[in-house]
């Protein structure tokens, strides 16, 4: 109403004389900015086996790589006992107080619910102890040494543990810190974190709680990134971004691992005398839990990070007053090219807030100065849901299409060589902006499009900041420094170049926030979820529009042949972007075919009963590989039979029963008082196993209390016929005792125990894989199982 008619060609921010010149200075300052983010995020040199001894040094922990990651050490097993000795040896040769914490441990917060049922472990953890010189508390560096049952273990956790042995040896090259240092290597993390949790619970050493510092990988290569902290972290982070000589780490990043599936030994420090950082390299991702989680494939530029990081920490932990690290709040905080930048998350909302603000009040002046009107502000504001919308779509779409020509990519958390793929989502999402772009830029115009991106980012950055607080920054930022940018480049003349200067300011500021989480999601989420890092990749082609416009030709204006011209110019970048895009993707297609370095992935699992001598072959995969479908039909039911495999349907196929004990259950005593019995029992394994399970059937008695190993465990009922279980990993050979306290329903009470070991080799009509046929990375995966009810 109140706006005067707009010619096209004034609705931009800028309008430089010399718009090519003006186009190839800023994409030119945001690419060098591009690889300064790069940089900053990327791993450092490997340090040869000659460093200075008070340096850590990639190829000094290597050698210990090697020794952890000789084979799978599974807890329990003979070889895991090898990989203790040779823990303890080194700690011990390094003159720390080294013990072995052996006892048995419930899982980490005692989940009831978790697979199977209640989850305990035999664990033996190795703890040391350099002693400071005037001690305000405990700086804790946790691992674990124990591997899945089908991988030794290469970087999971081989690097973490190697890690903690070079900074030890580090550590006690110089002066000694003033806080006590403790070294703990955890065992039964991949079973069930029973190890952690059984040294944070019960180890006099952890008493009084200190600062937990736990490293990790889940992948083979990438930067380490700090992704969880303990709550109330402002300290803590202030102290990572001063101490890490490469600090990543996101307060984005928690967010999203609280929504992975991923757990690890911090989760076992959840108590509020402990302080701490969880690190973790992440990409890779294609041998996690594998057998290729070889040492040879390790990254050792991210085990030099790691162990840089690491030490950092424990020197400045070491010396830092450890009596209040607790600030009352939690920090918003990224890394910026190499540094870390952090305020306090409260903060966030009014940041959030000011930005939505500017936002509204740069579309007020736009208007008012005919830059745009009230009908193409909500135009941009309302079209700029299409590529918000279109590209995760799209990409989400494009990788259902690859998994369609190469369906084992559905077992693999990303794909062994995923560069290219990652490169064609990105391509994909710029070619979904850019055409949307040069299809709406005349009819909106780039001042109101601008504005609408913006608008988003503001509007996000709101909902962010009140459902996840950690990742608000990512969409709060940008918009406000585009809305600053908008302020300058109106205020200032429009065929100058302050306008430029301005938008591109702005754009760099997206970069350093946006890029970042745009290459680690890939990893973090795996090309499943790729089209979250599109949306982000999205997010910054919106915050960086009036760069993008700088690429067309000047908006309006022209006529007839000239518009023409202008348009098919206009129409470019989306066509290239398009076509990198497909040949990116096929790209990809070409380079990461399943061969004998990079096998598809199986599942096969064996399971009998030798009650009744029926035998199955049971997998996991939704659509089986060709070698699995000789195994497995359809989808069967296993609650009644093997209750104690946690799953209640898999594909299975008929088997030959092997000759192989189940467990042997003995009664110990038995008596009854009122309607009550109490059972006593032993269950012991006939053969080397790696966990046990036992349940009883709850239409024959109702369980009240249960005892396993001396230890109380929950008897919340689950589903099903066996609605009592408990779990217990790496039982010792002579057995795991067990009281039940029981309400029979007169009769007999039904019990099943089952145990489980790994290999399938031995059972009769296994066929080994051919090469280029490889094994899932699950804890499940080659598991051995033998079931048998017992009436008592
Ligand atoms: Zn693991």
């Amino acid at each position: 109403m109140g706006a005067p008619p707009t010619r096209p060609a004034d609705r931009a921010f800028t309008r430089p004389r010399r718009r090519p010149i003006a186009a190839v200075a800023a994409l030119a300052v945001l690419l060098a900015v591009a690889a300064g983010v790069l940089a900053g995020i990327s791993t450092p040199a490997p340090r040869p086996a000659d460093a200075p001894e008070g340096d850590f040094s990639a190829a000094r922990a290597f050698r210990n790589v090697e020794v952890i990651a000789a084979e799978p050490h599974v807890a329990g097993s003979a070889a895991n006992d090898r990989v203790r000795e040779h823990l303890v040896g080194t700690l011990r040769g390094l003159g720390l107080q080294t013990e072995v914490q052996d006892a048995v441990a419930p899982e980490a917060g005692q989940l009831s619910g978790a697979a199977g049922g209640a989850t305990l472990a035999r664990v033996r953890n190795v703890v040391a102890r350099l002693p400071g010189t005037d001690p305000t508390g405990k700086v804790f560096l946790v691992s674990h040494y124990d591997s899945v049952q089908t991988g030794p273990g290469g970087n999971d956790d081989a690097a973490g543990t190697a890690t903690i042995l070079e900074v030890a040896r580090a550590l006690t090259t110089g002066p000694r810190p003033r806080n006590d240092v403790v070294f703990v290597l955890t065992d039964a993390e991949e079973a069930c974190l029973c190890g952690a949790a059984g040294f944070a619970a019960d180890h006099p050493l952890a008493r009084d709680g200190g600062v937990v510092l736990n490293l990790e990988a889940r992948g083979s290569t990438g930067p380490v990134i700090m992704f969880e902290t303990s709550r109330d972290n402002a300290k803590l982070v202030e102290i990572f971004g001063r101490a890490a000589p490469h600090p990543v780490g996101t307060s984005f990043a928690v967010e999203i691992y609280r929504a992975l599936p991923n757990d690890t030994d911090f989760t076992a420090f959840g108590d509020r005398k402990f302080a701490g950082l969880n690190s973790a390299y992440i990409d890779g991702g294609a041998i996690y839990h594998t057998p290729l989680d070889v040492p040879a494939r390790m990254d050792r530029g991210s085990l030099q990070m790691h162990g840089d990081n690491a030490l950092g920490l424990a020197r400045e932990f070491g010396r830092t007053d450890l009596g209040d690290l607790r600030a009352g709040h939690d920090d918003t905080y990224f890394p910026v090219l190499g540094g870390l930048i952090s305020y306090p998350g409260w903060l966030t909302l009014p940041l959030a807030v000011a930005a939505l603000l500017a936002v509204g009040a740069l579309g007020w002046l736009l208007r008012r100065r005919g830059r745009a009107t009230a009908g193409t502000l909500a135009a941009g504001f309302g079209l700029t849901l299409v590529p918000v919308v279109v590209a995760p779509l799209g990409a989400w779409l494009l990788w259902a299409a690859i998994t369609t020509i190469r369906p084992g990519y559905a077992e693999l958390l990303d794909p062994y060589r995923p560069v290219a793929y990652r490169l064609a989502v990105v391509a994909f999402a710029a070619a979904v902006l850019f055409c949307w772009y040069a299809l709406l830029r005349r009819r909106v115009g780039p001042a109101a499009l601008a504005f609408g991106g913006l608008a988003w980012l503001a509007v996000f950055g709101v909902l962010l900041a009140v459902a996840v607080p950690g990742g608000a920054y990512l969409t709060t930022l940008p918009a406000l420094a585009g809305a600053l940018a908008g302020f300058a480049a109106l205020a200032t003349r429009r065929d100058g170049p302050w306008p430029v200067v301005a938008v591109t300011l702005a754009a760099a500021v997206a970069v350093v926030i946006l890029l970042p989480p745009v290459v680690l999601l890939f990893p973090a989420l795996g090309m499943g979820m790729g089209a979250v890092a599109a949306l982000v990749a999205v997010l910054l082609g919106l915050a960086v529009l009036p760069v993008v416009d700088l690429l067309h030709p000047r908006a309006g204006g022209q006529r007839g042949l000239l518009a023409l011209r202008a348009r098919r110019l206009g129409a470019l970048p989306a066509a290239a972007a398009a076509l990198a895009a497909v040949v990116l993707a096929g790209v990809g297609l070409a380079v990461d075919r399943f061969d004998a370095e990079h096998p598809v992935p199986t599942h096969l699992m064996y399971a009998l009963d030798a009650g009744t001598g029926k035998a199955a072959w049971l997998s996991r995969e939704e659509k089986p590989q060709p070698w699995t479908d000789g195994y497995v039909d359809g989808r069967v039911s296993i609650a009644d039979d093997f209750p104690g495999l946690g799953s209640t349907e898999l594909r299975g196929g008929p088997a030959t029963a092997a000759p192989l004990p189940a467990p042997k259950l003995d009664l110990l005593s038995d008596s009854t008082s009122g309607d009550q019995r109490v059972l006593r029992v032993r269950v012991t394994p006939q053969r080397q196993v790696r966990l046990l399970t036992l349940h009883v059937d709850t239409s024959t008695a109702t369980v009240r209390s249960a005892t396993v190993a001396g230890r109380d465990v929950p008897v919340e009922p689950g589903d099903g016929k066996w609605g009592f279980g408990v779990v217990f990993h790496a039982p010792p050979p002579e057995g795991v005792e067990v009281t039940l306290t029981l309400v029979p329903r007169g009769g007999a009470v039904s019990v099943r125990a089952m145990d489980a070991s790994d290999g399938l080799s031995s059972v009769p009509g296994f066929r080994p894989r051919p090469e280029g046929v490889g094994v899932v990375g699950s804890h499940s995966s080659e598991m051995l199982a033998v079931a048998r009810t017992y009436p008592l």
